[in-house]
């Protein structure tokens, strides 16, 4: 291998989503550069033109925006270059590399039927002809070697020999003249400087023929590295009833992207038994020859843990515009005020949150207005004694002036000391009232998120409307 400086790339189709094997191999590709120091690019392999819309190809780029993975140059547009794909089938032909295939589509399929028949690779009866009819339609073939083997030295999977007879002559352009996935990947590849091919496994067979090619054109050929699938938490292939493949689905249920790249980052490599680890660690410590080469696996319970681990590390201002955000999503109107309720709110609920939908769950309360509805059950703890216990309170915590958790507990407690009755007796009916039933931190969490005004006004609406 030579010293080339390293260049790493990701080349999505665009089908319409990301997913989230693409990400990986993106965060893959993405670490391997920043540990060389190297480049990370992105190509759009966008030659089928029903699915290339440019919806489809803006999913790639809000998919890499999302988690982060910025290429480091302008994205290579595909299609865009097939007249230099062109060029090198030509130049594969004048080296007697390629020939031009008259195969009609019938003799095609006849002898597919009996090369699979005879247990070997389709030939073509044009590959030593030399022919050269202009106005007869064809494709252009690769001429593959026959004999020997062609060893694809991966960095992941160790070499993987391939037997020549049973590569069959590849077809580099077909009759219309349009270049095919395997000649564009590899022209790309070269022109773009690409060292290193970081890609699912689903491409190792590609890889021995790329290798062929490669070696025909002269070109040095990349290191490879190919990448385990990413299975279902069952062990097969990931599908909807997964719970979700694409990329926008795991934003959709309130996944971080921080936790999404440590997540994917252990999707097939690791370091040590570390589970946390940032993108800067990540990187130095990441090498290729670490991936392991059995499929991954989903598992749910590690992303939540990591999720939940990044939502208590986040700023909170993120947080409340990700809450926000998520709220208006829902037709929660929002007011002026609600911002810094967030603010408030968002640190006492976090770190019982698994995502950031159950996030936004645990505001809530804290962002509903006055008067509250309350619910019959909240409704039916409101007994004359309880209510006559809730005024006094409400007159004790009138006169709290510190509004901090740590204050109102030792409020809470004097004032049950005070009646001489414990928490029991109206702290759930308290809890009731300041989140009219919906899920809130304990009472001093819940009075500090309202703050004084709004828990005060919360109780007073409660007394006058129990009657
Ligand atoms: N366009 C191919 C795909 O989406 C990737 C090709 C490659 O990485 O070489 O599977």
């Amino acid at each position: 291998m030579s010293d080339r400086p390293v260049v790493t790339r990701i080349a999505p189709s665009p089908t319409g989503s990301m997913h989230i094997g693409t990400a990986r191999t993106a965060l893959f590709n993405w670490l391997y550069a920043k540990h060389t120091g190297g480049k990370f690019l992105l190509r759009i392999e966008d030659t089928d033109r029903e699915r290339s819309t440019e919806a489809a190809v803006q999913v790639i780029f809000d998919g890499l925006a999302w988690l982060g993975l910025t290429p480091d140059e302008e994205p290579v547009f595909q299609f865009a270059r097939a007249e230099r794909h062109v060029l090198a089938a030509q130049e594969l032909l004048a080296k007697g590399n390629a020939y031009r295939c008259y195969m009609t589509i019938e003799e095609t399929s006849a002898e597919r039927e009996i090369a699979r028949a005879e247990g070997r690779a389709i030939r073509s009866p044009w590959r030593d002809s030399g022919a050269n009819f202009n106005d007869r339609p064809h494709v252009i073939r690769f001429k593959s070697p026959q004999e020997g083997e062609t060893v694809v030295r991966d960095k992941v999977k160790g070499d993987v020999t391939f037997q020549n007879k049973d590569l069959d002559d590849l077809i580099l352009l077909r009759t219309d003249g349009t270049p095919t996935y395997n000649l564009a990947v590899i022209v790309d590849d070269h022109e773009m400087g690409i060292t290193h091919v970081i890609r699912g496994d689903d491409h190792l067979n590609n890889a021995a023929r790329q290798t062929q090619i490669y070696e025909a054109l002269g070109w040095e050929v990349p290191v490879w590295a190919h990448l385990p699938m990413i299975n279902g938490p069952d062990g097969k292939k990931l599908s909807k009833r997964h719970g979700a493949q694409a990329v926008s689905e795991f934003d959709d249920m309130g996944y971080l992207p921080e936790a999404m790249r440590n997540y994917l980052a252990r999707l097939g490599w690791g370091h040590g038994n570390d589970e946390i680890f940032s993108d800067d660690q990540a990187a130095s410590w990441f090498e290729l020859e670490d991936v392991v080469g059995a499929p991954a696996r989903l598992d749910w319970d590690k992303l939540n843990h990591l999720n939940n681990h990044y939502i208590r590390q986040a700023e909170i201002g993120r947080l409340a515009d990700l809450v926000t955000a998520i709220h208006k999503s829902r037709d929660h109107a929002l007011h002026d005020g609600d911002q810094d309720i967030l603010l408030r709110t968002i640190p006492l609920v976090r770190d019982g949150a698994k995502t950031m939908l159950e996030l936004t769950d645990a505001t809530v309360f804290a962002l509903k207005r006055r008067p509250l509805e309350l619910p019959e059950k909240i409704k039916g703890m409101l007994s004359e004694e309880t209510r006559a216990r809730l005024g006094r309170l409400r007159q004790a915590l009138e006169a709290q002036a510190a509004w901090e958790v740590s204050d109102l507990e030792a409020a809470l407690r004097s004032f049950a000391e005070s009646e001489g009755v414990g928490m029991g007796k109206f702290g759930p009916a308290l809890r009731g009232v300041l989140s009219g039933g919906s899920p809130a931190p304990d009472l001093a969490g819940a009075l500090v998120s309202l703050g004084k005004s709004e828990s005060l006004g919360r109780l007073d609406d409660a007394l006058s409307q129990a009657a």
